[in-house]
């Protein structure tokens, strides 16, 4: 006998149980965060399956990542008692594009062999064609052009689709390129991400057979968080759904936070056009986070003009207001949360204690993440990156550690070898061998090959030239490093000093250096030509690049010298844990969509931050608004806890510069929130930092430093935290409301 059905029903509520019982037809669950729309989808397909209306592989579900397609399954699995088994066509757009396109891959001119290429690899190949077509590099990088493909492609435009006014793009070569593209992943038998969906919404166009078939083929198709879904995969959803039109999509306009990549919130807005008779759910009642966490996001959310406007409501209770907290500095944010991750784990303010799994941090831009693993390593609390390598280990960073490790000892042929042609400087693989061999006859390092093989003649031209310059800066930053040698006694003879022999010479020392590391970082970045060529990389993903650097040019400021920072680098790298057990979790707030935590961190709430500086230079609201609507979706992913924090000084590139509170502070309604004060001043909530501070100012070099600091500078003067200030004397609330709808009308003038 079958085990019997688990009743999924009775966990749901009215609004949800009508779009989970309603099947046919389409249904569009369009709510806010946390009211359970993932779960009402997931009980649909428990649903469909209980009563047989399909099979497990007759559902097509499409989820935003492949976690949460891991986790869907799972859910339903445990709904149906294991129905689920079978549920091929559950996952990401691209996963399912994957397995269509291997069977009809031949109709658009590929075998079902066909490879998938890498960024990387799209990358190079798209670079063969720039410099085939006698294209300036410099002027034209080939990463814009993968930007542009990749833009043309998610709005499902074939070479021959691209409008006119689209023609000047890449210097007027743009869409020959995308052709000559086109042909060599054919010639090559591959496509790249973009074309998964793309030869899927040609085939079906031009195949109405197949097309049939899969219309036929997928009774119901459910896709989650629609809002963030782009053209062409708008396109392939719609052909799909166009005969039986059995489609459930969920969403919430207000958390649409790819538009950058390509998304449309359009598509959800226009859903009940698409398909006449829709059915509608709205959902309101918020089953994730308290009354306070849910009126603070809402405050947030309602700054936007461009919006359908939508109520939340909790049953729950109030809970604890989102505590709000201005720091010094980004060192001192991370040193706080880690201390207040700490209580939180321990139990504190008459709390239970909380595990570190149920915590986690989110930030806008994923350089951020540096000074929370700096930290978080050297108190060991446990801790995973979700979403993209942890920060030492990303190529940029490690590229230019490779630089900063040849400065401090030429020796170091690892780092020689990945920086010798890092950025391009003409040396193929012939000249690395060269170096190679030179070095290793002469039992030399790789630098020292190098300088032979420039002096000797065996590198030549515009390779050789670029390599004597790569040489002549090792040895001058190296120099730097260890400061000019300077005469200890001045009546003695000059004597030279012969370090091979290992004899330095009474009379001479080095000097303290010219220059400090943090400024050696910098020239080292600068000569070495790596700065600039991220400069010119006029992709999307290069200014985070350069973001990280500047980062990793801050990070030395807590160090002596780079020696000591090296060193603990490679601490850090030793110390890398697996990801597993209870840790806390770092992660962007792209990443975190539909997510939820007990305890959410929002660092780095400051103008320029977050909002990011690229969506406060747009002119009009549109990025702006979708900064906000990614504001809304950090604050909604916490369940009972949320930290909102900004600091007065950043460290950018190893200067101090000040920062403003972030706009979307003013927008937090003043109920909802708890204005803390920061740890070491006006004797108000302190941290345990702050704590031990105060109960002994020097019991800990950091907490007495901090506390020097804010005695003598003026360190919570900064304009922004003054009229924090102001806002949290401004009360009763009638005047507060007025200074809000005053600080919303600068908001709008000012963007
Ligand atoms: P988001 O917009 O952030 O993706 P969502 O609308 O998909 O949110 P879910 O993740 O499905 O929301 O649900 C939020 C939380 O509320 C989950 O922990 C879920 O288990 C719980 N929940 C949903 N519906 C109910 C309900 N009817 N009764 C009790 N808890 C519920
Ligand atoms: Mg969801």
């Amino acid at each position: 006998m079958a085990a019997p059905a688990i009743d999924y029903l009775s966990g749901l509520n009215d609004a949800q149980r009508e779009a989970v019982v309603q099947l046919n037809g389409p249904v569009l669950m369009l709510a806010g965060a946390g009211t359970g729309k993932t779960k009402a989808l997931t009980c649909r397909i428990a649903h469909l399956l209980a009563t047989k209306s399909a099979r497990p592989d007759e559902i097509l579900a499409v989820t935003f990542t492949n976690k949460a397609a891991r986790e869907m399954k799972t859910r339903i699995g445990s709904l149906t008692n294991g129905v689920s088994e079978g549920m091929r066509w559950l996952g990401t757009f691209h996963a399912i594009c994957v397995k269509q396109l291997r069977r009809h891959a031949e109709l658009v001119g590929l075998k079902s062999s066909f490879t998938i290429l890498d960024t990387d690899d799209q990358l190079r190949l798209l670079k063969q064609l720039v410099r085939a077509a006698d294209i300036d590099e410099k002027r034209w990088p080939p990463r814009m052009l993968a930007g542009i493909i990749d833009g043309w492609k998610n709005k499902a435009w074939m070479p021959s689709q691209v409008p006119v006014d689209e023609a000047s793009a890449y210097d007027g070569m743009g869409v020959e390129l995308y052709t000559a593209y086109q042909q060599r992943l054919k010639d090559l038998n591959a496509c790249d991400f973009g074309d998964l969906l793309l030869h899927m919404v040609t085939i079906f166009q031009t195949h109405a057979d197949v097309l049939e078939n899969y219309q036929r083929w997928y009774k119901y198709i459910l896709v989650d968080e629609y809002q963030d879904t782009n053209v062409a995969q708008y396109l392939w959803l719609r052909l799909l759904a166009q005969g039986h039109k059995n489609i459930c999509c969920v969403g919430d306009d207000d958390q649409s936070i790819y538009g950058w990549r390509g998304a449309e919130v359009g598509n959800i807005l226009r859903f009940e056009k698409d398909f006449p008779g829709a059915h509608v759910v709205r959902l309101e009642q918020n089953y994730r986070s308290t009354g306070h966490i849910l009126g603070a996001a809402a405050g947030v959310i309602d700054a936007n003009r461009n919006r359908l406007g939508k109520t939340l409501f909790t049953a729950g209770e109030d809970g604890e207001q989102v505590r709000l907290i201005g720091h010094w500095d980004g060192e001192e944010e991370a040193r706080w949360i880690g201390e207040e991750i700490e209580s939180l784990q321990r139990g504190t303010r008459g709390l239970d204690p909380i595990p570190l799994n149920s915590m986690a941090i989110l930030v806008r831009a994923s350089h951020q993440m540096r000074a929370f693993e700096d930290r978080f390593l050297t108190i060991g609390l446990p801790y995973r990156v979700i979403g993209g390598p942890r920060f030492y280990e990303r190529l940029e960073v490690r590229d230019a550690m490779a630089y900063f490790r040849l400065a401090v000892s030429q020796d170091d042929d690892l780092a020689f070898e990945r920086i010798v042609n890092t950025p391009k400087r003409g040396l193929g693989d012939k000249a690395v061998q060269t170096i190679q061999m030179t070095a290793r006859s002469n039992g030399v390092n790789l630098v020292e090959g190098a300088r032979m093989c420039v002096e000797g003649g065996l590198i030549k031209g515009k390779g050789g030239n670029a390599l004597r310059e790569l040489v002549q800066g090792l040895d001058r930053w190296n120099q730097k490093l260890r400061g000019p040698l300077v005469r200890v006694n001045e009546n003695e003879r000059l004597v030279v000093i012969d370090d091979d022999a290992g004899s330095v010479a009474a009379e001479y020392e080095y000097g303290p250096p010219e220059i400090t590391h943090i400024e050696l970082a910098e020239m080292i970045l600068d000569e070495s030509g790596y700065t600039g060529h991220w400069q010119n990389m006029k992709t999307p993903e290069a200014p985070g690049r350069l973001e990280n650097l500047k980062e990793l040019v801050n990070a030395l400021e807590n160090f002596e010298n780079l020696q000591g920072f090296l060193e603990h680098v490679s601490l850090i790298m030793d110390n890398a844990k697996e990801d597993e057990g209870d840790m806390v979790t770092i992660m962007t707030l792209h990443g975190a969509k539909g997510l939820e935590f007990p305890a959410v961190f929002l660092p780095g709430w400051e103008d320029g931050i977050f909002p990011s500086q690229r969506s406060m230079d747009e002119s009009g609201l549109k990025g702006l608004e979708e900064e906000r609507r990614l504001a809304y979706v950090g604050i909604t992913r916490a369940e009972r806890h949320c930290t909102i924090s900004f600091v007065s000084n950043r460290l950018i590139f190893g200067r101090w510069q000040s920062q403003m509170p972030s706009r979307f502070i003013d927008e937090l309604p003043e109920e909802h929130v708890e204005v803390l004060t920061p740890p070491g001043l006006y004797g108000g909530n302190f941290g345990a930092a702050g704590m031990a501070a105060q109960a002994n100012p020097a019991s800990d070099g950091m907490a007495s430093d901090l506390h020097e600091r804010v005695a003598s500078a003026d360190v919570y003067n900064s304009p922004g935290w003054r009229r924090l200030q102001q806002r949290s004397q401004q009360r009763p609330m009638s005047q507060s409301k007025e200074s809000r709808s005053m600080t919303i009308d600068m908001t709008a003038t000012s963007s």
